[in-house]
């Protein structure tokens, strides 16, 4: 199988978002300690409680997720229970992290990457053994040359394979490994697309903010992220790393080996 050819430089991005989100709610849960032992008035300290409660349940979530993360870096595999939870955690803590990582001066964009790059990793994680029939690619419009007025986005077969952008080449890969491929114009008609195929797999190719989303949309389906390249700026003529796609549909063709 080729080498993933994704960078995964920003992975640690998410995590130490993770890990100020989990600190954040330690504090939290002092400050009601304190306040607590402080107040006088008993619905007061009624809804201290039930806040400190809160806090401390949801900041032992964060820890088991910052762990099962922990686990997933250095060996490459969190342990099995921990992995549909700790893509749940992602999800759930999502907002707060793209919103922290403003604070720290983190870019929404590379903060959305990392975040695809992590689920990326705990996806791979898995063992699959699919059929190409299983696995949808789907991919945005924008790869499509902006000067051919083919309607690639009803049916990818009216790509007439000149060359000029990727979908020729993710079309034959698709054919070649039996893979659905469909060009889409936004996020509803991917979701629309995945309601009608009912795919055990996905493999998407869009932007950062595109893809952090759609991996939310899909859950349980795992799904892989493939970064586009916009050469020519967002949204026009945007181009792929067609030989990671094939890395991605061949994970889940084969699996880890
Ligand atoms: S490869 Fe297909 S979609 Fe792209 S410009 Fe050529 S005919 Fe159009």
């Amino acid at each position: 199988m080729k080498k993933n050819t994704q960078p995964t430089k920003r992975l640690p991005v998410f995590a130490a978002l993770y890990a100020a989100c989990a600190c954040g709610l330690f504090a939290l849960v002092f400050f009601v300690l304190y306040m607590l032992l402080h107040a006088e008035n008993e619905t007061f300290r009624v809804v201290l409680t039930v806040l400190g409660v809160a806090a401390v349940f949801t900041a032992a979530l964060f820890l088991l997720g910052l762990f099962a993360m922990t686990v997933s870096s250095r060996r490459g595999r969190p342990p099995g229970t921990l992995r549909r939870f700790l893509l749940r955690r992602m999800f759930a803590l999502y907002p707060a992290a793209i919103a922290l990582g403003r604070v720290f001066g983190i870019s929404k964009s590379d903060a959305q990457g990392s975040y695809v790059d992590m689920n990326n990793r705990l996806v791979r994680s898995l063992k699959s053994s699919l059929s190409g029939g299983d696995i949808a690619v789907l991919a945005p419009h924008c790869l499509q040359k902006n000067t051919c007025n083919l309607r690639v986005t009803q049916d990818v077969a009216n790509c007439a394979g000149c060359g000029d952008c990727d979908i020729a080449a993710l079309k034959q890969l698709c054919e070649k490994l039996g893979a659905h491929l469909v060009v889409v114009t936004g996020g509803t008609l991917a979701r629309n697309h995945v309601k009608a195929v009912r795919p055990k797999a996905i493999v998407a190719v869009a932007c950062e903010r595109d893809l952090s989303s759609g991996i939310m949309d899909v859950f349980p389906i795992p799904s892989l992220g493939v970064k586009n390249e916009r050469p020519e700026g967002p949204c026009v003529n945007t181009r792929v790393d067609v030989a990671a796609v094939e890395d991605a549909i061949c994970f889940f063709l084969r699996g880890r080996a």
